[in-house]
């Protein structure tokens, strides 16, 4: 039976959206057999959600649950709400999160919507529903960021998504063009994609190993655009990258599309000024041209010609908002990188460019993380925050120089790549 007749994928063969469903289900998410898997996903999408439903079930799910979300009315939410309601997250929708977390479930999330649907909106009232979210959910977050269920994030093209990728161009034109490289950026192009992944996946893990060996006590970060920074790295930190494993001993690919490998920082060490190096979408807002500048591991200064406001909200969430929790390693010829495309997306950017993130740190990020309470890995320097906010710094005259316990120090990058 033909589930999803009259899809309008822009031109783009149902064949080729449906493998980028499939390899979410299988190579992503990796549904095992009677696992339950939640599909987040906006409601314009719900052709792909289809799709993405079907593989899941293909490959054994016992129940795909859907949770459907739409930025508009999100957008209606913040504007208009009562402060109250913004603020009280109810029992049974923190439940509703937590609830199949604990049962193993896995999450996919589908990820594609105007980078600007929040613009105008109050900041604070955003974070006031934030927060409340953070604490109703705090055992589906906890368990995610720990990789102890599995997840994965893709994306679908959007038209305004598109219109601001490709500006001037028609709708069709502009969903077609940002298919193509969505499709493109998966590695979905012909071959067998499954091993593409597979290869991708090893050399990263590559990468990992070489970093860990070194084991370095900081970063050190220089470019022409004004950045000059320094970051500690935790003691007994892991680089992670290409493939996670979750409590069952199941690999699972956490991004659709993933460059980058990743680690914690210590959040008590970073010293100096990153620069933006894109804009950031974040929270349905654009910030642009923006800087930071950190003494003892703590935001001290910053600036940003466009969507100051947002920027602020971000760094006055909580005590950790203003501090460090991942440091990642994309080279400056990385292939999405290499698409010379704006995304206004932080999957994609974020897999173009070497970034930090404020906030949460990744626990399995570092010797035993797994397993250590919130006080625990503050104690190590692993940061807690209600946030987790990628960023990106890296540019094609990008220099990083690891710095060992010793005094030691080791180029690792040169001019935006690999230079070990
Ligand atoms: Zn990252
Ligand atoms: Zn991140």
């Amino acid at each position: 039976m033909k589930e999803n007749r009259g899809n309008n994928f822009y031109g783009i063969e149902e064949s080729r959206i449906r493998e980028y469903a499939r390899l979410l289900a299988r190579t992503g998410v990796n549904v095992q057999p009677g696992q339950e898997i939640v599909v987040n996903c906006p409601v314009e999408h719900f052709a792909f959600a289809r799709l993405v439903a079907e593989e899941a079930y293909a490959a054994g799910a016992r129940e795909v649950i859907l949770r459907w979300n739409d930025s508009g009315v999100n957008r209606l939410t913040y504007l208009h709400a009562a402060e109250e309601a913004l603020a009280l997250v109810p029992e049974w929708k923190g439940e509703s999160y937590n609830y199949y977390a604990r049962r193993g479930a896995g999450q996919i999330s589908i990820s594609g919507s105007d980078p600007e649907a929040y613009k105008g909106v109050d900041p604070k009232r955003m974070q006031l529903q934030e927060k409340a979210m953070d604490q109703a959910a705090a055992e589906y977050y906890r368990r995610m960021m720990a990789s102890e269920n599995p997840w994965t994030v893709g994306a679908v093209p959007q038209k305004e998504w598109a219109a601001k990728v490709f500006p001037g161009l028609s709708e069709e034109e502009s969903m077609r063009r940002l298919w193509e490289l969505i499709l493109k950026a998966v590695r979905i192009d012909g071959g067998d994609a499954v091993r593409a992944w597979e290869e991708h996946a090893r050399f990263l893990k590559e990468k990992c190993r070489m970093l860990d060996a070194y084991g370095f006590a900081k970063l050190h970060y220089k470019n022409g655009l004004g950045t000059d920074f320094t970051v500690g790295l935790v003691k007994g930190h892991i680089w992670e990258g290409g493939a996670e494993t979750d409590a069952a001993g199941t690999v699972f690919e956490a991004n659709m599309p993933t460059e980058e490998i990743f680690t914690m920082p210590d959040c008590r060490v970073a010293e100096g000024t990153l620069v933006g190096a894109m804009p950031l979408c974040c929270r349905g807002n654009l910030i642009r041209d923006f800087s930071l500048t950190f003494h003892e591991g703590r935001v001290v200064e910053y600036g940003a010609k466009e969507g100051l406001e947002t920027l602020r909200a971000v760094l006055e969430t909580d005590e950790g908002s203003k501090r460090l929790g991942e440091v990642a390693i994309v080279p400056y010829d990385s292939p999405i990188s290499q698409m010379n495309t704006l995304f206004y997306n932080t999957l994609f950017d974020e897999n173009a460019s070497c970034h930090f993130a404020l906030g949460r740190c990744y626990p399995t990020t570092v010797a035993g993380g797994a397993a250590m309470s919130e006080e625990e890995l503050l104690a190590v320097g692993g940061n807690h925050s209600a946030n987790h906010v990628d960023f990106m710094v890296g540019t094609a005259d990008l220099s990083i120089t690891g710095i060992r316990e010793n005094g030691e120090e080791i180029r690792i990058f040169e001019n935006g790549n690999w230079a070990c």
